[in-house]
């Protein structure tokens, strides 16, 4: 799925978290870099660029924008992204384009109206990162090293291949408890992280 609804960059935030290791947080930027779902190929696929972002200056800053074919070519680029540093912190984050600017998952904007506190929002981010490394882990047992490449794309391309080829029991008993954690990771991102897009307003 590319993000392509309001939200936020989040990971992009200056700010660090209070101590490493530490899973406290005080403040929706801090609940971001406790996070980086919404960058990392978690949750979405790619990032889609709208008018208005610098798909010349996004390449020379070494996002792999491609644009699509077409009279009215859209640019993109993968996730997990490559400006993604590993304290959850956007290297581009000056220069981050319109969606990584306005998206707020559903658990950010929670919090940031207080009808979440801190703590539960934390929660929910640590639910949806133990699902992710889970969903790791076993694409890894069934021979998927490809962290390049978006959760989704990698369970995908696991599918098509068990269909394909026969598999022995085990690999079949991992693929089912990879199917299950994806499902959950699924309902959870549905839940309580993905958002729907802005309403144009009528004028
Ligand atoms: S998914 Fe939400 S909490 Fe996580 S980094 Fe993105 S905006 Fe922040
Ligand atoms: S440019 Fe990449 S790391 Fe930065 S906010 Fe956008 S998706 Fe996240």
């Amino acid at each position: 799925m590319t993000r392509s609804r309001p939200a936020s960059g989040p990971a992009g935030l200056a700010l660090r978290p209070a101590a490493a290791g530490c899973w406290s947080v005080t403040s929706s930027e801090q609940l971001c870099l406790a996070c980086g779902l919404c960058c990392d190929g978690t949750l979405f696929d790619g990032v889609q660029l709208e008018p208005g972002d610098d798909v010349r200056r996004l390449k020379s800053l070494g996002l792999p924008v491609t644009l699509s074919r077409g009279r009215n070519p859209v640019g993109r680029f993968p996730q997990p992204c490559k400006a993604l540093c590993a304290d959850r912190t956007c290297r581009l984050y000056a220069d981050r384009p319109r969606q990584c600017r306005i998206f707020e998952c559903g658990v950010f904007k929670e919090m940031q109206a207080g009808r979440t506190d801190p703590a539960a929002a934390l929660r929910q981010v640590k639910k949806a990162r133990r699902l992710a490394d889970r969903v790791r882990k076993l694409l890894l047992q069934l021979g998927d090293t490809d962290e390049q490449r978006a959760l989704g794309e990698r369970f995908f391309r696991m599918q098509c291949r068990m269909e394909e080829q026969p598999a022995d029991p085990a690999a079949l008993a991992t693929f089912a408890d990879l199917s299950l954690a994806v499902h959950r990771l699924k309902l959870l991102a549905h839940d309580k992280f993905y958002t729907r897009p802005p309403q144009p307003s009528a004028k």
